[in-house]
């Protein structure tokens, strides 16, 4: 047992961890640096590179460390690259880890939900601004344990350098056992070692992932309540107030009346003004949104056949219809979230498509596009930005996009969630509020930066029934007051008739009924509009 510890401590052997440390470090931050350029090149756009990356993959995930390791030591000198062992074996450690952390960094990005990227696209953020605040943050929580995983084989690895004669730990206590035959003490020695520190890499694997779990309040006010339990006579249970508050329940609270001001019934007085006098208002108004002979096929499948729609200024247009006619498709093609096949969409004059030369406009300049026509976007399935706030999701893409300073933006988003009789709830994360709630902030995440048309997708068709009055109160409230242009396509036929100063009716991809809402609702002229009407009503 004396050995044993003898062994433990002993310089010799030390040293040799220092190496092995040193190795083990160099590998994992070069295999980073090149797991991060193999991973964008494999994510881009540009057919070449990913082929390239993924052959480069093929290689050096298909040979043996050992093999590359000599191949480094032994074999680069004839071609002049000329390095010591320690470099040697830690390129190759870097090379052989490379393309296994890009496939950690790869998964992890493409494991971030689509949606999350349509609203950073929706809010004219470009490709890179998407990348850095909404993927990035995602995906490096979520790839932290397979990240760690990677350290400790690295770690474990490196003894392979033994073969280009480093001085690392393993090869140690192999010429330390030979020379004193003592193998098992020095073996069980060295063993230990090698425990201790890939404890320590789980170590900091658990601290790094509770200081990024969104669920725990921040670290400095987790160690005021740590040291406030460990004094005694003190209550413990104020400090548990946190600044963000706690989370209640899974998600759907119960939502208690919130200051939702105006009341609906108002609002409800006020939209029914004179719907000619305000008719004849729009006519005079300037076209916001004009699609014309619009033509969108998802392969052999023809999704939209020659839509042709005009949105004015303040106008309100309800886009009724089956599922599966076409109405996301629509929408998502107004602001260029989809391409499409023929025909052509401007909004407020402009073509977020193509530049005026027909050139393709690429996607940095499409969203830039969309930032300075201003095309706001509310999806049905909400995609707020899952690791922010609900403050930060209205404030960060106004400093990102609009270019606002802090103070101005959060002055901003504090304003319009009390709009939306939700500024109590600012510092939430979305996963901590009602489906409801969360339609209500990213309705006003989307209308932050004044945008001069509002799409709506579905708007309410993923919450419960008794969370969507709150939600269409808060549209109503914005077709109201606002004077935006607002596509809205919806399953709630009242709602159309109140709020919407005309009706849209597709099928099939093909619009085969519109006028004002009233007359559409109550006599619609085509059989299929009137059978979709009255089965929507007897639901
Ligand atoms: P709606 O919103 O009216 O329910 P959509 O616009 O979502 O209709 O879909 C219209 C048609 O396009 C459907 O047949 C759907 O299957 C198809 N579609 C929608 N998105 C895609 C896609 N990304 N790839 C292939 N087909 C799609
Ligand atoms: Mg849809």
């Amino acid at each position: 047992m004396d050995l044993f510890f003898h062994y433990l401590s002993m310089p010799y052997l030390i040293d040799g961890v220092g190496y092995t440390l040193l190795i083990t470090v160099l590998g994992l931050l070069g295999g980073l640096a090149m797991g991060l350029v193999l991973a964008a090149m494999q994510l881009s756009r540009f057919r070449a590179l990913a082929i390239v990356a993924r052959t480069y993959s093929i290689i050096f995930r298909g040979t043996p460390l050992i093999l590359q390791m000599v191949f480094c030591y032994n074999a680069l000198p004839l071609i002049g690259i000329k390095l010591t062992a320690i470099a040697a074996a830690s390129l190759a450690l870097a090379l052989n880890e490379a393309p296994f952390i890009a496939e950690i960094l790869r998964a992890n990005v493409i494991g971030v939900d689509r949606g999350q990227v349509s609203a950073g696209q929706a809010l004219g953020m470009t490709p890179a601004a998407i990348m850095r605040r909404v993927i990035a943050p995602q995906a490096i929580r979520s790839m932290v344990p397979a990240l760690g995983n990677e350290a400790v084989s690295a770690l474990k690895n490196s003894s392979l350098a033994s073969v280009v004669a480093v001085q690392e730990l393993t090869l140690r206590s192999t010429q330390l056992a030979s020379a004193t035959f003592d193998f098992f003490s020095i073996f069980f020695a060295s063993g230990l070692i090698y425990l201790i520190l890939t404890g320590a890499i789980a170590v900091i694997q658990i601290v790094v992932e509770m200081l990024l779990d969104l669920d725990r309040p921040p670290p400095r006010e987790q160690l005021t309540r740590f040291f406030r339990a460990l004094l005694p006579g003190r209550e413990a249970a104020p400090a548990a107030v946190s600044a963000r508050p706690v989370p209640t329940g899974a998600g759907e609270e119960t939502v208690p009346a919130e200051p939702l001001p105006p009341p609906s019934a108002k609002v409800a007085a006020s939209v029914r003004v004179d719907r000619e006098a305000r008719a004849a208002r729009l006519a005079g108004n300037a076209a916001a949104v004009e699609v014309t002979a619009l033509r969108k096929a998802y392969g052999a499948n023809t999704v939209l056949n020659g839509v042709d729609l005009g949105v004015r200024t303040g106008e309100v247009v309800a886009l009724l219809g089956p599922s599966g006619s076409g109405k996301s498709t629509l929408l998502r093609c107004i602001n260029r979230l989809e391409g499409w096949d023929g025909g052509d969409i401007r909004v407020g004059g402009r073509s977020l498509d193509r530049a005026p030369d027909g050139r393709a406009l690429p996607p940095r300049a499409i969203a830039q596009m969309r930032a300075s026509v201003g095309v706001g976007m509310v999806f049905q399935q909400f995609n707020l930005f899952g690791h922010l706030t609900a403050r930060e999701n209205v404030a960060g893409p106004l400093r990102w996009v609009q270019g606002l300073t802090r103070l101005d933006a959060d002055r901003r988003a504090m304003e319009l969630l009390e709009r939306v009789g939700l500024a109590h709830r600012a510092d939430a994360l979305p996963r901590h509020l009602s489906g409801g709630q969360q339609q209500r902030v990213a309705i006003a995440r989307a209308v932050a930066p004044n945008p001069s048309v509002l799409l709506l997708d579905e708007p309410t068709s993923a919450l419960d029934p008794e969370l969507v009055s709150e939600v269409l109160e808060v549209i109503h409230r914005l077709a109201v007051e606002d004077g935006l242009a607002m596509v809205i396509s919806t399953h709630q036929l009242r709602f159309a008739g109140e709020v919407a100063d005309r009706i849209v009716f597709l099928s099939g991809g093909t619009i085969i009924e519109e006028g004002p809402a009233a007359q559409v609702l109550n006599a619609p002229r085509h059989p299929l509009t009137a059978r979709f009407l009255s089965k929507m009503e007897g639901e």
